[in-house]
């Protein structure tokens, strides 16, 4: 797949953009100031595959935090800046990886360039971040309201305010969610800014409507080659962040690795819980470090042959499933064991 290329950034030990594979980013929603919780919402991210964590940092305990918070990691730390620049410097000195500014709301020049001055004296990256919902009114007037190209125009003017006091260790994000302006506007930009890219769709909603979102939006940027970090966002446990975000991926070609869940649409031939069941084995695979597939399929008509594709599977009987190894019939399960006969089936895969 065509990708956009863009320079290397370093953020501590992931490297994005160049040919760096698209990284994962999520974001905590405990107090950032609580390191206890923090941490232990980061290891759980960490453990499902995010690559790059993001913390808000409001006042001076929560940047203070980020020092233990980041000797308990073992992913990069990224810290959430708005309004104070006093914030963006205190992340820096206690170790933040890289902040997050919208230079339109940090204040004066004079502000922007202290920012500036911490990120260099620490070579820290620094991601410019604007938002639809902050554009800014001259902007609004020049395109008669929130548009894509007033979103790129915000975005490459604080660029240039930075490149300007002579720093070009950047990554860019527009946000918007709307999800077909946010794509144009991506579109708009990727050509000219050469910086990696941190994509996604802000606010898209619940797990339900945010993944929707998520997937149209991203997968259209993605796919045309635009986007070096992504994020997820929903309204629900971060950790549904990254799943969906490896899903995303996975599903673009841009990721490999990890136990694949085909499951039937269920019909009038299912005679076991097949929805119950999917969702179980959907969850229960997720311990595997296996790349392979694996059917659950409805009914023994039309199972068989489509959980021969997979490299194990189940198809669905009259209480009981036929157990199907790369298309061969290995034996019949009770239902109530199916769960269980797969869950044991994987972890002797490789032995
Ligand atoms: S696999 Fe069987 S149960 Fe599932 S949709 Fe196809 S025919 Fe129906």
């Amino acid at each position: 797949m065509f990708r956009n290329e863009t320079k290397e950034v370093r953020i501590g030990n992931v490297v994005i953009g160049g040919k760096h594979p698209v990284a994962i980013q999520s974001m905590t929603n405990t107090k950032t100031e609580d390191v206890e919780a923090t941490v232990e919402q980061i290891l759980r991210l960490e453990a499902a595959g995010c690559e790059i964590v993001r913390c808000t940092v409001p006042t001076i305990e929560a940047a203070e935090a980020l020092k233990e918070i980041k000797k308990r990691i073992h992913i990069p730390l990224v810290a959430d800046i708005h309004f104070d620049y006093k914030m963006a410097i205190a992340a820096i000195e206690n170790g933040a990886d890289k902040i997050r500014i919208n230079p339109g709301n940090i204040g004066s020049k004079e502000r922007v360039k202290a920012v500036v001055d911490k990120a260099r004296e620490y070579n820290v990256p620094i991601r410019v971040g604007v938002n639809s919902g902050s554009l800014e009114k001259p902007l609004l007037e020049k395109y008669g309201g929130v548009t894509a190209e007033g979103i790129v125009e915000s975005a490459l003017d604080k660029v240039r305010m930075i490149e300007e006091l002579g720093y070009d260790k950047l990554v860019v994000s527009i946000k918007s969610s709307d999800v077909m302006m946010c794509i144009k506007a991506h579109e708009l930009l990727a050509p000219q800014c050469p910086y990696p890219l941190h994509v996604g769709i802000t606010e898209s909603g619940t797990v339900y409507s945010g993944n929707i979102k998520s997937s149209v939006g991203l997968g259209i940027m993605l796919h045309k080659g635009i986007g070096n970090t992504i994020r997820v966002s929903l309204t629900g446990d971060p950790v549904e962040e990254i799943r969906s975000a490896k899903l995303i991926l996975k599903t673009l070609g841009l990721r490999t690795g990890g136990i694949e869940v085909v499951s039937c649409p269920t019909c009038g031939r299912t005679r076991i819980n097949l929805i119950e069941l999917a969702n179980q084995v959907e969850q229960m695979v997720q311990e595997f470090p296996l790349d392979i597939k694996v059917a659950v399929m409805g009914c023994v008509v039309n199972g068989p042959g489509e959980a021969r594709e997979a490299d194990i599977g189940i198809a669905g009987g009259i209480g009981e499933g036929l157990l199907i190894k790369k298309g061969e019939i290995v034996r019949k399960v009770k239902e109530e064991e199916l769960l269980e006969t797969l869950r044991q089936e994987l972890i002797n895969w490789n032995k």
